[in-house]
């Protein structure tokens, strides 16, 4: 094998997409692909999204949206972040549709917009509606804690609900994965579902609760076993030092994989049993304690079988979303293959 290998369960995703059309209840499900779906291989995840049900398929950038458009069997693609008057252009020529969330520059024309409200994300947003051109399909607005906070997401629904009523027959579209699982009052027209469509949890516990499943896996195997004498060291700045003889296995992946520096006490499955990472991971390796000696070659499960992408967040610091994107599945370090069941 390669140091690594990526692999993409697409009836996981396909699983995942019929579960958020589910809880929606009639309300469209849009396929949020941004930074190649979160680390996951835009093309192949918008293919399965939109083979569920997913109508449309939202990105960051107009790039991304001309990276996605071959996939994208002709569904709406709706570019979310803000557009420069060349990223308009593009979005125009590729039949894109795009967000205007700052009251500064005229809206385009031309091109179907979006407008964005703030309803208290604090970011990008605006204040309140500008007269609708004919141009303008949609209203949306974007929950900032919808997570972790259920009373400031009812008053942000209510606000834009508020602002909104005049126009109901724009599409309205509000939720991200938390808000459609959670607030069935914020499902509205569609909702812009990323994170649950990976079946990793909005909520940071377990995506099983939701019924959803991981959709990628990540795997490696031991490329050398050591064993430590007490006093011993392993790796950078011999954060880990033996106290009594112990066998660790090299598994070739590190930070430049996109497992991050601060993984240090994560577990991952050696020959299907936890074991937990030691000292510091470094650039292309990291160091992880065993019982005893395994054979090299023996397989090492990074992501999968049980071992989360939301308990490395735990351990990290951090939230499932950026463990995801960080990781770099394609090019000369690792593999990347699609299953599909
Ligand atoms: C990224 C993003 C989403 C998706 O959020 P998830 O929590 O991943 O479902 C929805 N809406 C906007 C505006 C976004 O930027």
């Amino acid at each position: 094998m390669s140091r690594s290998l990526f692999t993409l369960d697409l009836a996981a995703i396909r699983h995942n997409a019929r579960v958020l059309l589910g809880v929606l209840g009639g309300a469209e499900l849009w396929a949020v692909v941004k930074a190649d779906a979160y680390g996951h291989g835009a093309a192949d995840v918008a293919r399965a999204a939109l083979d569920a049900g997913a109508t449309a398929l939202c990105v960051a950038t107009a790039g991304e949206a001309e990276a996605i458009r071959p996939a994208a069997q002709g569904a709406r693609v709706i570019v979310m972040g803000p557009s420069s008057p060349a990223d308009v252009v593009l979005a125009r020529e590729l039949g894109a549709e795009i967000v205007v969330a700052d009251g500064a520059t005229p809206v385009p024309e031309g091109i179907p917009v979006h407008l964005k409200l703030d309803t208290g994300m604090g970011r990008w947003g605006l204040a309140e509606l500008p007269a609708l051109g004919r141009d303008v399909v949609g209203l949306m607005s974007h929950f900032a804690s919808a997570d972790s906070d259920p009373a400031f997401t009812r008053l942000q629904t209510a606000r834009f609900l508020e602002a909104t009523a005049p126009h109901a027959h724009l599409t309205r579209h509000l939720a991200n994965s938390a808000g459609a699982l959670r607030f069935p009052e914020a499902r509205l027209d569609a909702a812009r579902c990323g994170i649950a469509l990976y079946g990793i949890s909005p909520f940071h516990g377990d995506a099983a609760d939701d019924g959803l499943r991981p959709a990628l896996r990540w795997e490696s195997e031991v490329v050398q076993v050591r064993r430590l004498a007490p006093g011993d060291g392993t790796g950078y700045g011999r954060r880990f030092v033996a106290v009594a003889a112990t066998w660790i296995g090299l598994v070739p992946v590190g930070y430049a994989d996109g497992f991050r520096r601060d993984l240090t006490g994560t577990e991952v499955l050696v020959e299907g049993r936890r074991r937990r990472i030691v000292g510091t991971v470094s650039m292309d390796v990291v160091a992880v304690e065993l019982e005893s000696a395994v054979p090299v070659g023996a397989p090492v499960t990074l992501v999968g079988d049980g071992i989360t992408i939301e308990e490395h967040a735990r351990v990290a610091g951090t939230i499932g979303y950026e463990i995801a994107c960080g990781f770099t599945s394609r090019g000369p370090r690792a593999q990347r293959q699609v299953t599909d069941g």
